[in-house]
C-alpha cells in the first residue's frame, strides 16, 4: 500500500497525485471534495512576506513580475477601473450589493492588491475599506483616500471596523489555510454577507498557476465545500471567459504597455482589448473559467 500523502486542507478528506507542480512539489487531488492543492503548503508568514516582495519587484518567480506591473498600469487606469475588469465578476459583485446591502454601507475588500476595485466600490457610493499583505499595495491605497489595514485578517484587531459586506477577489488560491481564513472572516463579522472571486479550473496559466504564486486550484464544489464549513450557505457560479485572455492577444497586451506614457492613448487601447475583442473571439471563450460565490453567513442556534 502506498503512503496516506497529506489530507485535503478543505474538507480532511484523502488525497491522491494530480501532477508535478513546477519545481515546486506536487499537486494533490482531494478524493471526496475534489479541490486541488499544492504539497508542501508553505509557512503563512512565508507567503505574506512573498506577496509583498512581489509588488515591490523583488519577486518574479511564477511570473510574479506581474504584480509590480500591474501597479505601473494602476495610474493609467484608475480614472476608469472598469477598463482593467476582464471578468464579468466585478460587475456582478456590485450589482449584488446594490441589491443585498445598503447604498452607503462598508466594503471589507480582502486582498485588493492595486486597489482597482476600491476605487469602483467608491464611485458606487459604497465605503471601502481595504486589508493587504503587500505594503507598496496598502501605501498607495492610502494615498488615494482608503482605510487600509496592512497584514492577514489573523493580525486584524477585533472590531477594527464594521463590515456590511465583505469581498475578496482571485486571492484565496494564495491563502495557504482556507478554511481558517474563512473561519475568521465569518467570526471578524458574523452578519456580513461574502462574495469571492476565484480562478475556475480551465483558467490556468503554465507558469502562474504553479505554487508559491498558487497553491490551491479551485472548483465550484470545493469552495463550496470551504464556505459551508465556515458557517455560510453559499451559491456558487461558474463563469465563462471573456475571450481576452487567450495566449494569441499576449503579444497585442506587451505592445499596449509601451504607451503607458500617454495614458489616453493605453486606456484607448485598453478599451478595445476589454469591448471590442470579447466579441469577435466568442467563440473561443472557455467555460467554468471564473468562480463566483455569494455567501451569506449561515444562522448560529443558540445554546439549549
Ligand atoms: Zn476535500
Amino acid at each position: 500500500m502506498s503512503a496516506p500523502g497529506p489530507r485535503c486542507p478543505v474538507c480532511g478528506g484523502a488525497s491522491f497525485h494530480d501532477g508535478v507542480a513546477g519545481n515546486w512539489g506536487e499537486w494533490r487531488r482531494c478524493s471526496e471534495c475534489t479541490h486541488v492543492f499544492a504539497d508542501p503548503l508553505p509557512a503563512p508568514a512565508q507567503m505574506s512576506s512573498l506577496l509583498d516582495a512581489a509588488y515591490s519587484g523583488a519577486e518574479d518567480g511564477a511570473g510574479m513580475a506581474d504584480f509590480a506591473d500591474r501597479l505601473k498600469q494602476r495610474d493609467a487606469l484608475l480614472v476608469n477601473p472598469s477598463l482593467w475588469f476582464w471578468t464579468p465578476a466585478y460587475e456582478d459583485v456590485l450589482s449584488w450589493l446594490r441589491t443585498r446591502v445598503p447604498p452607503t454601507a462598508t466594503v471589507v475588500d480582502i486582498g485588493p492588491g492595486p486597489g482597482f476595485f476600491l476605487h469602483a466600490l467608491r464611485s458606487a457610493g459604497f465605503r471601502p475599506v481595504g486589508i493587504d499583505v503587500a505594503e507598496p499595495a496598502v501605501d498607495l491605497s492610502r494615498r488615494d483616500g482608503f482605510l487600509m489595514w496592512h497584514g492577514t485578517v489573523d493580525s486584524l484587531p477585533e472590531r477594527w471596523v464594521h463590515a456590511d459586506a465583505v469581498v475578496a477577489f482571485f486571492m484565496l488560491h494564495h491563502v495557504v489555510d482556507p478554511p481558517a481564513f474563512l473561519r475568521r472572516i465569518r467570526e471578524l463579522w458574523p452578519n456580513a454577507p461574502l462574495a469571492i472571486g476565484q480562478y475556475g479550473p480551465t483558467n490556468l496559466d503554465p507558469i502562474r498557476s504553479l505554487p508559491p504564486r498558487m497553491l490551491h486550484r479551485w472548483n465550484a464544489r470545493a469552495l463550496g465545500v470551504a464556505l459551508e464549513q465556515a458557517g455560510y450557505t453559499p451559491k456558487v457560479r461558474q463563469l465563462r471567459s471573456t475571450g481576452v485572455e487567450l495566449e494569441v492577444l499576449k503579444p497585442f497586451r506587451g505592445v499596449s504597455r509601451r504607451f503607458l506614457a500617454v495614458p489616453w492613448l493605453y486606456r484607448a487601447i485598453i478599451r478595445v482589448v476589454v469591448t471590442l475583442l470579447p466579441k469577435m473571439l466568442r467563440r473561443f471563450r472557455r467555460e467554468d473559467f471564473v468562480l463566483l460565490a455569494f455567501a451569506e453567513p449561515r444562522e448560529t442556534r443558540s445554546p439549549l
